[in-house]
């Protein structure tokens, strides 16, 4: 705000071809803003922040008007509190000072009072704003949740290329704008789809991950999994199958109800993750049914990992929330897994189910809490 304001008194009256450009470039970057929310709206989809839009009228700015009316424009995330549903003031007055932020650090790169209009100026002030704002929101979204993963602080890959698009539409806009303000409105349908595409992370996610545990849903980690199967079959390495059923499960959902058996689901689940590489492949097979491929793993490192898994789930501990409402804590869970191997199976995936699957059998068979081998 103090900002917006010392830039504001400093800045020299704009001339009427300057307002022109403004005119256009706020409104075709407001009807696209406006237009995606209500679409939103309508499908009640969840609400995002489009920042790619704002990036691309801020560079648009940036390269065709008076630091004065460029600073109005940057105003235009505080759209998004007027828009949303729930207004989220916290959000949205942080969202609006990233994005002034980092518009003056581009307008700073790109040259304060005469913008230099060549390449080499528009790559770096396209980086300046892409970077600086990445930066606030990563720290901005560490203070929120200092125990967040790296990839929710730092975004998915798939941003950086929705900013550099986010730049090329802006820096078009620019040059419609230059000689006749009116064919910035060109940059109207790109930028709605700019807008649709920022959604593809979170389309991706939903359409690979199981709602409920965060883990790779059955369909994503079975084409994980025979791609990995054909690259270990092809470099001969020895590799492993772990089917796991958490033993009695109805038990818990009948004595504590649904929502804390979903609780241990998810419980087991991060205890998975955290109990074997990177590189090895936990999915949520079905109900309380999990799978793991062990690339590069032998027969005896299989089997510790599934002891190893085995101990963890016995030692789990779950706070949650019981049917009657009260909180409680879930323990002495259980867990049966069949494991089968390369060594004997090969490298096709349906066979190796197979196998393990009997493998279980075996195991519940025995009494439960055991591991059984293939
Ligand atoms: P066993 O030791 O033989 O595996 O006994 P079990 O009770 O675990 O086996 P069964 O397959 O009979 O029951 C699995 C239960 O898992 C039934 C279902 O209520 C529960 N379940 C499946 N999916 C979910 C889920 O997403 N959330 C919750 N809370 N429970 C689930
Ligand atoms: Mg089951
Ligand atoms: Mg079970």
């Amino acid at each position: 705000m103090v900002a917006v304001i010392f830039v504001v008194q400093q800045a020299k009256p704009p001339s009427g071809p300057d307002l022109e450009k403004f005119a256009t470039i706020a409104t075709t970057s407001a009807v696209v803003i406006v237009g995606t929310a209500l679409a939103i709206q309508v499908r009640r989809e969840t609400q995002r922040n489009p920042w790619a839009i704002h990036v691309s009228y801020i560079i648009a700015g940036t390269f065709t008007l008076p630091v004065g009316l460029l600073v109005l424009l940057m105003l235009g995330p505080a759209l998004q509190g007027v828009l949303g549903p729930r207004p989220d003031t916290h959000r949205w007055v942080f969202n609006t000072a990233c994005t002034t932020l980092a518009g003056l650090a581009c307008r700073a790169a790109a040259g304060w009072d005469v913008p230099q209009w060549d390449a080499a100026s528009l790559i770096i002030s396209g980086a300046v704003l892409l970077v600086v704002r990445a930066i606030l929101v990563a720290i901005g979204l560490r203070l929120r949740s200092p125990l967040g993963g790296a990839d929710e602080v730092l975004g998915d890959p798939i941003d950086v290329v929705l900013g550099i698009v986010a730049v090329s539409i802006g820096a078009m806009m620019a040059i419609s704008a230059k000689d006749v303000a009116l064919y910035a409105l060109l940059a109207g349908p790109p930028m709605a789809l700019l807008e649709r595409a920022g959604q593809i992370p979170q389309w991706r996610r939903s359409a690979q991950r199981d709602a409920k545990t965060g883990l790779a849903n059955a369909l994503h980690w079975d084409r994980m999994a025979r791609d990995e199967l054909v690259r270990a079959r092809t470099r001969k390495l020895p590799t492993a199958l772990l089917l796991l059923d958490l033993d009695h499960f109805k038990r818990v959902n009948d004595e504590v109800g649904h929502l804390a058996g979903d609780a241990v689901l998810a419980a087991v689940a991060v205890m998975l993750r955290a109990s074997v590489r990177r590189a090895d492949l936990v999915g949520r097979f079905g109900g309380e049914e999990f799978v793991v491929l062990l690339p590069d793993a032998s027969p005896e490192v299989a089997t510790s990992v599934a002891q190893r898994v085995r101990i963890s789930v016995a030692s789990l501990r779950v706070p949650a929330t019981a049917s009657d409402g009260r909180a409680c804590e879930l323990s002495g869970l259980t867990v049966s897994i069949g494991v089968a191997t390369s060594e004997r199976y090969g490298y096709d995936l349906a066979t190796l189910l197979v196998a393990s699957d009997s493998a279980l059998l075996a195991a519940k068979g025995a009494g439960r809490n055991l591991v059984t081998m293939a």
